[in-house]
């Protein structure tokens, strides 16, 4: 759950508060690098209806990894054969393909995938997977990224272009209704014959996004500018939809942290009247839990969807309880 590709490089240089600002800069852009590859691809191939599921008949559609394949299944419903290449509860920043995966792309209809640079791993998987009638849906088509997270100065040193953004726009509801809509629309195309299911389904499934923005603006708007830390860059678009602050990123390898890296990180976070520490649920940061400590706050878990329950529904559940977090955590 770690992302430290590029602290491993930096985070050893702690000569002061500076440079955990640096470090602070440098991992934001951490989640967000991205290949250069592809920013605009949408629906490619909108004939290939007749190239169904041999066992069920159904469209056999492949997504990257959880909140894909929730959307997916959202419209779908049992309409299509929907797939998961990566695995809940395996990293999709880092991901490597398996063999699996490719065969899974080279005898399925159409792709659903993020985009914004997230995965990673797919071009080549699709290059080797050779299937020529693969229908690709960008999810992130037409959705604006972030670049820019943080409110800390910049740097000199910034190693990494992120041309596409940061990718985790799912966790703002309402650029999740845009991904929904993305995933109908190419769909649609898709495989027409599903029109109206996909239709009707999808309207379901977008109130119920509608009130879930609906009660993330009620409950936020009692506690504006809420300035949070995390150590995973996945917030910047929840952080703005709701006028909450994301301010950095944590992110050291926990093998090698020193008392001087804590001390000067606390002396660094100490100048911002933090309200919030946020880890995931299910991960120990020693870092996050000594800044806990010496700032007085309680570490408290934040789901960022990218593991959990393939089920539709589980995209509700863990972002009410996400709210639920943040209206607690920023009183
Ligand atoms: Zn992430």
């Amino acid at each position: 759950m770690f992302r430290n590709r590029v602290v491993n490089k930096t985070g050893r240089q702690s000569s002061g508060i500076l440079s955990f600002v640096a470090l602070l800069l440098l991992t934001v852009a951490g989640c967000s690098q991205a290949n250069t590859n592809q920013a605009t691809n949408s629906v490619k191939s909108p004939k290939i209806q007749e190239a169904t599921s041999l066992q069920t008949g159904k469209t056999k559609i492949v997504t990257t990894f959880l909140p894909m394949y929730i959307f997916t299944k959202a419209v779908t419903g049992d309409a299509a054969d929907v797939e998961i290449l990566v695995p809940p509860g395996t990293e999709v920043h880092e991901y490597q393909a398996t063999p699996n995966n490719v065969k899974a792309i080279a005898t399925a209809n159409v792709l659903v995938k993020n985009g914004l640079g997230l995965e990673e791993f797919l071009e080549n998987t699709v290059k080797n997977a050779q299937n020529p009638k693969l229908a690709q849906i960008d999810a992130s088509i037409n959705i604006k990224p972030l670049n820019e997270i943080s409110p800390v100065e910049k740097t000199a040193k910034e190693e990494h272009e992120h041309a596409e953004g940061n990718p985790h726009v799912w966790l703002d509801p309402v650029l999740a209704k845009q991904q929904v809509i993305n995933i109908r629309d190419g769909l649609i195309v898709a495989d027409p014959a599903n029109k109206a299911t996909y239709e009707a389904n999808t309207a379901n499934y977008i109130k119920q996004l509608e009130s879930l923005n609906n009660e993330f603006e009620q409950t936020l708007k009692k506690t504006p500018n809420c300035t949070f830390v995390t150590f995973h860059d996945a917030y910047p678009y929840l952080a703005q939809r709701y006028k909450l602050k994301q301010l950095a990123v944590v992110e050291i390898p926990e093998d090698q942290l020193s008392p001087t890296d804590v001390k000067n990180a606390v002396n660094a976070v100490k100048k911002y009247k933090l309200k919030a520490l946020f880890s995931e649920p299910g991960v120990e940061n020693k870092l996050l839990t000594s800044l806990s400590k010496d700032l007085n706050l309680t570490l408290r878990p934040l789901d960022s969807l990218e593991t959990g329950k393939t089920d539709p529904q589980y995209y509700f559940q863990a972002m009410k309880a996400n709210l639920q977090t943040l209206e607690t955590a920023c009183k």
